[in-house]
């Protein structure tokens, strides 16, 4: 299983030190199943933390 070693969005509950800690995450396109480019893509397994 690839893992996710470097994640920038700190505001994730699955980040600890940019890292993600989810067992594994799913991606999707912003908008159809292509993305067609890297900032069309999204993490579906994002959680906000708590505050
Ligand atoms: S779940 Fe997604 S957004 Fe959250 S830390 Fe992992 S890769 Fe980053």
């Amino acid at each position: 299983m690839s893992r996710v070693t470097n994640c920038n969005i700190e505001d994730c509950r699955h980040n600890q030190d940019k890292t993600c800690q989810a067992e594994g995450i799913e991606v999707a396109a912003r908008d159809q199943n292509k993305a067609g480019s890297m900032e069309n893509t999204c993490c579906q397994t994002y959680k906000p933390k708590r505050l």
